[in-house]
């Protein structure tokens, strides 16, 4: 399900494109943002967790402090020198990025154990792998225009649902942060997403990447109680008639903010995942975009850049930089400026990469 895209037809779908004042009467969520004091508390309660990790982890303790300096600097090299303001408050977790887990779970520890095994290696459990993606199925109703998984779309499934677990295994005996489920359209297999998930071990957070293809209220409730933690739904444009354009499927948008609907109610964390183009990263429209995402109540909002893979190879789909230095600036503002502590945090992959490089 990765997002990506940079032109865009006119609208075809003949369908009526909500007005956002429509949508926040319809939408309007509690976003479960915490800031100000709230946030400075957890975030004193979180490094105390930090502390005692690396307590369990090192017997010297000039590890400890050396620990939490490699930590310190690990963030200050992705995100600068900017004041994390904001956390999402989940069913008692909270979470300050979307690949994170969220504090106050085990997987947490175990994350911060794994980064820790770079500064010195020590004796806890650790994660050989931060994030796996496994697509389930290839078969897929849409046909965007950006589809990374355009050459095989469609074709014929060669795993069986027997064949998934026994792969799993292997990843959890690796040890891993967080699953994500893909595709195709993964909720085509929703059967198999249930008993794939209701096996996970508890210290493995799991994810769907959705269009949204109908996720019922029922079909979110069962994938929570299965022990899903999240949704990243697919929007591309805030104006329906461009989203469904793009995907060529007339239901993508209502689908997409009914998924997110549903998703909250069943208190699953919810990503609205974006692929970014030259036209959509002008500040008004990027501005316009996070106040639907807001009003609609979602936790996240991913930002992806074009790609020139599957449908789009070999075509020239790069973003300029002007479109990336407006979109960096207004993730900056949006995530550590004072004026948007009640908006979704953005997780801008690009803007790390071109920082650190790869996390992978
Ligand atoms: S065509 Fe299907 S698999 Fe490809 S990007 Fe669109 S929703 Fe995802």
């Amino acid at each position: 399900m990765k997002a990506i895209s940079i032109s865009r037809k006119p609208g075809h779908s003949g369908q009526n494109t909500p007005h956002l004042d429509a949508l926040s009467t319809t939408y309007v969520k509690s976003p479960h943002m915490i800031s100000g004091w709230a946030n400075t508390w957890v975030r004193i309660k979180l490094h105390w967790t930090q502390f005692q990790i690396l307590r369990h982890c090192y017997k010297n303790p000039l590890d400890w402090i050396g620990g939490l300096h490699y930590l310190l600097k690990l963030r200050r090299n992705i995100l600068g020198k900017h004041r994390i303001r904001k956390m999402v408050r989940l069913n008692d977790q909270y979470y300050t990025d979307l690949y994170i887990p969220g504090w106050k779970d085990s997987s947490y520890n175990r994350f911060v154990a794994s980064y820790l095994y770079h500064f010195k290696p020590h004796k806890e459990k650790v994660n050989r792998l931060n994030q796996v993606f496994l697509a389930v199925t290839k078969k897929c109703p849409f046909q965007c225009e950006h589809c990374s998984a355009w050459d095989t779309l469609n074709l014929k499934d060669v795993l069986e649902a027997k064949d998934f677990q026994p792969i799993l295994e292997e990843v959890y005996s690796l040890g891993v942060s967080q699953l994500y489920f893909t595709g195709g359209e993964p909720l085509l297999k929703i059967e198999l997403l249930e008993s794939l998930i209701s096996k996970i071990p508890k210290n493995v957070k799991s994810w769907i990447a959705t269009s949204g293809f109908p996720l019922t209220s029922e079909k979110a409730l069962q994938l929570k109680k299965a022990g899903l933690t999240g949704v990243f739904i697919s929007l591309d444009h805030y104006e329906a008639e461009r989203h469904n354009s793009f995907r060529h499927h007339d239901s993508a948008y209502s689908w997409a903010l009914k998924a997110a609907q549903n998703a909250l109610d069943a208190q699953l964390a919810v990503t609205f995942s974006i692929c970014l183009s030259n036209e959509m990263c002008q500040e008004e429209e990027l501005l316009k975009y996070m106040k639907l995402a807001k009003e609609c109540g979602v936790h996240f909002v991913q930002f992806l850049e074009p790609q020139a893979t599957g449908r789009y190879r070999n075509r020239e789909v790069s973003l300029s930089q002007e479109s990336i230095a407006s979109a960096e600036a207004l993730y900056l503002k949006m995530n550590f400026g004072k004026e948007y502590l009640d908006y979704p945090i953005i997780h801008y992959s690009g803007y790390y990469h071109r920082r650190v490089g790869c996390f992978a």
